[in-house]
């Protein structure tokens, strides 16, 4: 058969791969390094069974009917300051997982391969494993094979707790069907999945200029608060790098730019309500934040249905948990409903990739824009210095009249 979906239209979950019975599909990568379902026309067998599980052809399903319209929302993050601090938000999927685990389950979700080149959908069973399956990987997660080892240890019987993008759990639900009793899934709001080869393009970048392998790779790192947006990265040889939202390429090309996503995710069909997961998790911005919230994170917490409210209350014991509104999750947080804006300037992006590198693709495809957001920054340090400075003055001078 042709391909039933358009290049742009492809989410690249590999749902259709792994439910192919004679191995007629294949995931070519495309020029921006993304996965491209491939049919072989001499194998395939006209089955049709890679349409059915496709969750864009099939969207909304099932699920959507039976998952509620307005979920339940809570504002969340982990009491225990470490678990808090190494989360990528407030630590609400470590709290799940790590009860699921105590109850026997498994856990799939994703992590980085050995050297960090890529991130890639594992089952694992134990505190080490989750360990790795924790943080976000802010670029596209390889789901290969993953949908038939859920399918087997669902067969075996085995509780099992999936954590992915819309796109992928509406996959999975989808490829197991009906015979989903001991399947809990989780999903986050997504912006949208970044490119796997501009992420490695940027680490080779980063290895080059600091001369060692990678240690560990921290999107939305906290070390200088939560809302900063940090990229850190940790060498082998000890060095360690640093950026925030203002000045780290990645956030800039990503949030700012929307230089590198995947094309199907400007017309992204899971930006509604309800949600297609038990449970659905994210940043609960939009909130006043204490100073220590907006420095370790809060949590954004959807539950979808019972299985979502399981899931949060075999999490409670380990979080704070705050009943919030719909309209306040919403308000903050314009990822739930709406796909982010397609840029013009992405293929500039791509083309210039090639020839000059990561960063400064982004920067010249950017403009100034970026470079005025650094300055804004740098010139609001200074001027809360001089204020604090003029402070200090007054209050010395304030002190001096006083004894005088
Ligand atoms: C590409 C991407 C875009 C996002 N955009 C937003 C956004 O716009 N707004 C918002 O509020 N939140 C967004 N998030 C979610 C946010 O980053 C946190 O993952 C979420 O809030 C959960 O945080 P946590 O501390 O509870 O869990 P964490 O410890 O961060 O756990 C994250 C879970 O997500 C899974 N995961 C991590 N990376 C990937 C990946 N690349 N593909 C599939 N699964 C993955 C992990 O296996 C783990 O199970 C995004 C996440 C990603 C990966």
């Amino acid at each position: 058969m042709k391909p039933f979906l358009t290049h742009d239209e492809c989410m690249g979950c590999k749902a259709c791969g792994d439910i192919c019975p004679v191995g007629a599909i294949s995931f070519p990568v495309d020029e921006e390094g993304f996965w491209q379902m491939t049919i072989d026309e001499e194998k395939c067998i006209d089955c049709h069974r890679c349409e059915m599980v496709c969750p864009v052809k099939n969207y909304p399903e099932s699920r959507t009917e039976t998952n509620r319209s307005e979920p339940l929302v809570y504002k969340t993050w982990h009491k225990d300051p470490a678990v808090r601090y190494n989360s990528t938000s407030g630590g609400m999927y470590y709290a799940a997982a790590e009860a699921f685990l105590e109850r026997g389950g498994v856990l799939v979700g994703s992590v980085y391969t050995e050297k960090f080149e890529r991130a890639v959908h594992v089952a694992v069973k134990d505190r080490e494993g989750l360990q790795r399956v924790m943080r976000s990987k802010y670029f596209q997660s390889d789901t290969e094979g993953i949908y038939k080892v859920v399918r087997d240890l669902l067969k075996k019987g085995e509780k099992v707790l999936f954590c992915g993008a819309p796109c992928q759990s509406a996959a999975l639900h989808k490829f197991i069907g009906a015979k989903d009793a001991n399947l809990y899934t989780m999903d986050f709001v997504c912006r949208g999945i970044n490119s796997p080869l501009a992420y490695s393009s940027y680490m080779e970048e980063l290895k080059a200029k600091y001369r060692s392998e990678l240690k560990e790779v921290r999107f939305k790192d906290k070390s200088r608060g939560w809302t900063n947006l940090g990229t850190r990265v940790f060498f082998q040889n000890g060095k360690e790098y640093y950026r925030n939202r203002f000045n780290d390429p990645w956030v800039n090309g990503f949030i700012a730019g929307n230089l590198y996503m995947r094309p199907a995710c400007f017309q992204c069909a899971f930006k509604k309500l309800p949600r297609v997961s038990d449970m659905s998790i994210g940043d609960f911005w939009g909130l006043n934040f204490t100073q220590e919230e907006s420095s370790q994170g809060v949590s954004l917490v959807f539950s979808n249905n019972e299985k979502g409210d399981w899931l949060l209350d075999i999490s409670r014991p380990r979080m704070f948990v705050e009943q919030r509104t719909l309209e306040e999750a919403l308000q903050g947080n314009p990822a739930i409903l709406h796909s982010a804006v397609y840029s013009e300037t992405r293929k500039q992006f791509f083309a210039l990739l090639r020839t000059v590198g990561f960063s400064e693709a982004v920067w010249r495809t950017m403009g100034s824009t970026a470079r005025e957001r650094w300055l804004k920054e740098k010139k609001h340090k200074i001027n809360a210095f001089l204020s604090r400075f003029s402070i200090l003055y007054r209050i010395k001078t304030m002190i001096k009249g006083g004894v005088r």
